[in-house]
């Protein structure tokens, strides 16, 4: 059959359609790799690149902020052009907040819901700290801020607290007011860096990270150990100068669980240090590309805030020795463990008070090259027996009483510590936490049978928790790290300093 002349006409401009967009994709690849050799800093590519275009990738720059209706507009046009109708577009239709709250876990993920508010908690129904939850804190005018969870896995907390501190109840608002001096005072930074910094500053909870040395049962060597190193160098910096000046990294490793957080948390509380607590395997898994530019801008900040404590916790994950868990490692994360190491060298040759903390669990994993920049490494153990018997009775004491809810226990405190050898910190809260849970479980019944009755609440008597239903709750739990207490002594013998 003879094609129309209009026919024909369609037809070729689906042709020419086609073709502009095929040069323009290549031309927008083009421009974005010689943008991303810029910004890499392979000058020498990038320039060749260039070269071969004629000089036309570097008349453009890579822009975020195309107008999305345009786009829709070309695309629908190019559609009729080619099959003479319009697309039909489709998107998710929207969830209720709650649902999509739910789904997430409770935490929000990625950098681009940094600006989004967090439901509100009630504090009363927030989750208590204890295998690895994070704990709801109280700030120093008593009112309850959100647990230190960011979307990115960033947490920055400052307990410089001023008057904007409150920020009772909603960590997104006050936002501003976090910052703790306008990062105006930033020289040298290009705008994406300055933009990594308002991130990071965004997250600054202007409260205390309020871990008291006293909250930190046992661990009488580590927490002198800590305060001889980071402490003091703060509180009476005259004394260190020259040979004493101090540590800049400080190594906390042993078993999950045994406080090497809560130590952290402490020396920014009780020294009003600025505190930045990063977990080292999240910037790898949320901040793949630009981690590198975030350890530069996380040092800066941290400079700029001075004093400052940096705390990176599992640090294995991102300071493992090269290559060795998943052969040849990802490039942008072998340039952040280059960024880390140049940043901790240059904290070592400055004056300011900023030191990193850092964390592991596994320290034979360490890479030597970052083993050489902690140069004091303390050992935080497993409880010892006495401090078993100091945590069960903190958490379990005879009584306690939370809203008109009374919990009676009657534990010979002494054999249960016995009973609980090898168990963590965060083990044995969990073992009370479990134990206080069986006689709560036991009125659940009576409560939901009430439910449906007209009949007043009958008054809520909980049984007593005794020693034999505790030992019945270790018998079922196991603890989490008993089976590596040789290496980690082993490991101490061979690098721990002094
Ligand atoms: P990690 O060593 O893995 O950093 P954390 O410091 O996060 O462990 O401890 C986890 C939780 O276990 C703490 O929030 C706390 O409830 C409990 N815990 C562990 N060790 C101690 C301790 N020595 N004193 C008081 N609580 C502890």
């Amino acid at each position: 059959m003879e094609m129309s002349y209009q026919s024909m006409k369609i037809a070729h401009q689906a042709r020419e359609a086609e073709d502009l967009r095929t040069t323009l994709r290549r031309k927008s690849l083009l421009i974005l790799i010689y943008h991303h050799l810029l910004g890499q800093g392979y000058m020498e590519a990038a320039a060749a690149l260039d070269q071969e275009t004629n000089g036309d990738t570097r008349k453009f720059e890579v822009c975020d902020n195309i107008d999305l209706e345009m786009v829709l507009m070309e695309y629908e046009s190019y559609h009729y052009v080619k099959f003479q109708k319009n697309p039909k577009l489709i998107r998710r239709t929207a969830e209720p907040v709650e649902n999509r709250f739910v789904k997430s876990g409770g935490v929000k993920r990625g950098p681009c819901s940094a600006g989004k508010r967090l439901p509100k908690i009630n504090p009363s129904q927030r989750p208590q700290s204890g295998n690895g939850a994070k704990k709801a804190t109280t700030s120093q005018n008593g009112s309850s801020v959100p647990p230190e969870i960011s979307d990115f896995g960033l947490n920055v907390s400052s307990i410089r607290s001023g008057p904007a501190g409150d920020v009772s109840g909603d960590g997104a608002t006050n936002r501003k007011e976090r910052l703790l001096k306008p990062l105006s005072g930033f020289s040298g930074m290009n705008r994406e860096m300055s933009d990594l910094a308002e991130v990071i500053s965004r997250d600054i909870y202007l409260h205390s990270p309020n871990v008291r040395w006293e909250d930190i049962i046992g661990l009488e060597d580590a927490k002198r150990l800590v305060k001889e190193a980071v402490v003091y160098p703060i509180k009476y910096p005259e004394l260190f100068t020259g040979i004493l000046s101090p540590w800049k990294g400080l190594l906390l490793y042993g078993p999950p669980g045994t406080g090497k957080t809560l130590l952290a948390k402490a020396v920014a509380t009780e020294c009003k240090t600025t505190f930045f607590n990063i977990s080292a395997s999240s910037i790898v898994s949320k901040w793949r590309g630009d981690s590198e530019k975030l350890v530069r801008v996380l040092f800066l900040l941290a400079r700029y805030h001075a004093p400052s404590t940096i705390f990176l916790d599992e640090l294995e994950s991102v300071m493992g020795k090269r290559g060795a868990s998943n052969g040849g490692e990802h490039e942008s994360s072998s340039r952040m463990k280059t960024e880390l190491l140049v940043q901790m060298d240059g904290l070592v040759r400055s004056e300011e008070l900023v030191f990193v903390l850092a964390a592991s669990n596994l320290p034979w994993d360490l890479d030597h090259a970052v083993l050489r920049r902690l140069e004091k490494r303390i050992h935080v153990g497993l409880p010892s027996s006495a401090a078993r018997q100091a945590m069960t009775s903190h958490w379990l004491p005879p009584l306690t009483s939370t809203r008109g809810v009374e919990l009676r226990t009657e534990l010979d405190y002494e054999t249960l510590a016995k009973d609980m050898e090898g168990y963590s910190g965060s083990d044995i809260r969990l073992v009370c936490k479990e134990a206080a849970m069986r006689p709560v479980r036991k009125i659940f019944d009576v409560l939901e049978a009430h439910q449906h009755e007209d009949a007043p609440m009958p008054a809520i008597k909980l049984e007593t928790v005794t020693t034999a239903d505790f030992l019945e709750v270790i018998a079922h739990s196991k603890p989490s790290a008993r089976n590596l207490t040789g290496r980690y002594t082993a490991w101490e013998r061979e690098y721990e300093s002094l």
